[in-house]
């Protein structure tokens, strides 16, 4: 019966109406390339929104806005490279792609990202073991900001740059000031699932025009000023298309329609788990902190909850057709990372143990809600 329902999804895309537009426009000029007016209008919108002093550089995808941070730091093989262990793959791939070493931070649990004292700490170490860290990747996890000024507090103490993985937290602001604008870098994603897609894409911020332009020239395969095709350095192909910066020019007109929608969904948990113990979500620490509310995220303790643990939980929302998933899987508890250094306790390994993402798409509708809320309630009912 249930089956027959169909699929409430964790977080899929949400077209605002206006993005085929901006396409059909760039088919109309033939700027089907990684260059042209959607490029560059995407661009300009992307500053305007989250800072107009910083420069934006549309690119591929995310994880190519990490890795040409990176490069840009000099980042080489033999180097090492901070990373926040509780995050998607993304923020710690593009480490490896450099040669380098990633160094995994646990988190704190009031914003689930990166502690600053167990950043203090792994510093401290690795200067002592001869290898000083070439930069620090903190991530605003499900939009949720870090703590930004302990977090830099630290960084500039041991005058290390930092990359922030703004991914997730389009939208979001710590003190008023947008995410995406306090590392040296900072990476954005349009990814399919993110708060506005691209159907893939990123961005690369950075402080200075010089900067930019050094990211598009790795961007589009490094090549010299020259009439014919001369490089000096190694490039990458990883400049956005006209089309895809088509659809992100009309999502940024739905983005702040997408931030209070999502919230929306966050205020939703709120009010159903507030009358459930054992179950929490994430919610800012302080009026310092906004999040976009990219997925609204929760953790249950079974002790409290007569023994209902995340997975009962997601099985039975599955049996109902409504899709949850497990929180991040710690980077230092992946296969692939295991023998990679790792400072801090378990708060990123129970948090992944203990936690769930709850479906907070914008586009999801009361019907939607009504069904989540009776299959959650019908978890807890026996
Ligand atoms: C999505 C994401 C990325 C990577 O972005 P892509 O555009 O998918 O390459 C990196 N870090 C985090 C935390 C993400 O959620």
């Amino acid at each position: 019966m249930s089956s027959e329902l169909s699929k409430i999804w964790l977080s899929s895309p949400h077209m605002g109406g206006q993005e085929q537009e901006f396409v059909n426009k760039a088919f109309e000029e033939n700027w089907i390339a990684p260059l042209g007016p959607n490029v560059n209008g995407f661009e300009s919108d992307l500053k305007e929104y989250i800072d107009q002093d910083k420069e934006v550089a549309v690119l591929s995808s995310g994880t190519a806005a990490i890795h040409l941070a990176l490069v840009q730091l000099g980042v080489k093989a033999g180097d090492e490279v901070i990373c926040q262990s509780f995050t998607f793959s993304g923020s710690a791939n593009p480490i490896m792609y450099q040669g380098a070493t990633p160094v995994f931070v646990d988190s704190e649990p009031q914003t689930w990202n990166i502690c600053p004292k167990a950043l203090e700490k792994a510093i401290k170490d690795r200067i002592s073991k001869g290898k000083r860290p070439k930069a620090i990747i903190p991530v605003h996890l499900y939009g949720m900001p870090y703590m930004v000024d302990e977090v830099h507090e630290v960084a500039s103490k041991y005058n290390i740059p930092i990359v922030e993985d703004a991914a997730e937290s389009l939208g979001s602001t710590y003190k008023s000031k947008s995410c995406g604008t306090f590392g040296e870098f900072a990476a954005l994603s349009f990814n399919g699932n993110k708060i506005i897609t691209t159907s893939g894409g990123g961005a690369l911020v950075s402080n200075n025009k010089a900067s930019k332009e050094k990211t598009v020239f790795y961007s589009t395969q490094a090549r010299d000023q020259a009439p014919h095709y001369q490089h000096s350095e190694i490039g990458f192909n990883y400049r956005m298309s006209n089309i895809s910066a088509g659809i992100g020019r009309g999502q940024m007109l739905v983005l702040d329609k997408h931030v209070a929608l999502r919230r929306e969904m966050h205020q939703f948990y709120e009010t159903i788990f507030s009358e459930i113990d054992g179950v929490e979500v994430l919610t800012e620490p302080s009026d310092d902190y906004f999040s976009n509310h990219w997925l609204s995220a929760i953790t249950i303790d079974p002790i409290k909850t007569n023994g209902i643990d995340r997975e009962q939980m997601r099985l039975h929302l599955e049996t109902h057709n409504i899709e949850s998933r497990p929180l991040w899987k710690p980077m230092h508890l992946q296969p692939v990372f295991a023998h990679m250094p790792y400072y801090g306790g378990k708060v990123a390994e129970e948090l992944f143990e203990r936690g769930l993402c709850l479906p907070s798409g914008s586009n999801l509708n009361d019907k939607d809600r009504k069904r989540i809320k009776e299959a959650i309630l019908e978890v807890f009912k026996n």
